[in-house]
């Protein structure tokens, strides 16, 4: 069952957003989400959270509507971000407009962000986020909101490929967990230098149900190292997963520290740790002194 023949899931906000970038006007799609319309199901590996279709509203995915995006020129960003764009960049983000339709009309057809959302917009609009973030100063926390905006997009296009198999969208799935991958690491890095906190993503999620906060971060970045990192350089690849396995011990691996923490957290970083020691080779593996070690 689509979500477009079932009726109020969302709404439209009575009043206007205008546009920061190219100052249209539109009105904002939001969902409603009391009733039975969300019915929570299983937690993934990935730490996103699934939903049962329910019989009187089909099956929602409020990942869609967690990016505002701008119907004309597509400038899109996370609803906390989106009316405030670094001022000297907004000249910046118009003139990307151009290469934001060319994205639009490479991987979607038909995209429409004045009708309700579907799938195809969905997706979109964590593509043109992933983009519009690299203008954001790094007090906004862009490479960790890079990271997420890369990883809920490839979630909803490996959903579209599951509806239609024979598009492109698992090609489409499979380079945004690149991006994500590239990003999760490349902000946890950043933060551990100091260089770029990830203090000003005001939710790590990684979904919108619950806020898996710093060890959701680095546990995505191991998990997503291993799954979806460069693998063409052996030694590199040792070397990272190394260091993924090192983080991943500091989740669970403290003793009493860990015990306040979600057991979602803790049961999947015991799991990537072993899955990691096993692709290293390693058959003693000790997490209390790999989370010791620097
Ligand atoms: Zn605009």
């Amino acid at each position: 069952m689509s979500e477009e023949k079932n009726p109020a899931v969302t709404f439209f906000q009575k009043n206007k957003t205008v546009c920061p970038v190219c100052e249209t006007n539109f009105f904002r799609e939001e969902l409603l989400t009391g009733r039975g319309r969300l019915i929570a199901g299983n937690l993934t590996s990935e730490l996103r959270r699934l939903y049962e279709p329910s019989q009187k509203f089909g099956s929602v995915a409020p990942l869609k509507y967690s990016v505002v995006v701008c119907p004309n020129c597509y400038y899109s960003a996370w609803k906390d971000d989106f009316l405030n764009p670094p001022k000297e960049k907004i000249r910046n983000i118009e003139m990307a407009m151009s290469s934001r339709i060319e994205m639009a009309n490479t991987l979607f057809s038909g995209l429409d962000f004045r009708a309700p959302r579907r799938l195809e917009e969905g997706i979109a609009s964590y593509v043109f986020a992933l983009s519009c973030y690299d203008y954001f100063p790094k007090e906004t926390s862009p490479l960790v909101k890079q990271g997420i905006t890369a990883l809920r997009g490839a979630w909803l296009a490996v959903d579209s490929h599951q509806e239609n198999p024979g598009e492109n969208y698992l090609h489409l799935a499979k380079m945004l967990y690149h991006k994500a991958s590239f990003f999760y690491n490349y902000a946890l890095e950043m933060e551990q230098k100091g260089k770029q906190s990830v203090g000003g993503c005001p939710n790590l999620g990684p979904d919108l149900d619950k806020n898996y906060g710093y060890d959701g971060l680095i546990y995505l970045a191991a998990y997503l190292e291993f799954h979806h990192g460069p693998d063409s350089d052996n030694e590199v690849r040792k070397k990272r997963l190394s260091t993924a396995k090192k983080g991943v011990a500091r989740i669970f691996g403290m003793g009493r520290a860990s015990k306040s923490k979600p057991q979602a957290i803790l049961d999947n970083a015991r799991e990537l740790y072993q899955v990691l020691a096993d692709e290293l080779g390693i058959i003693d593996a000790d997490p209390e002194k790999d989370a010791q070690e620097e």
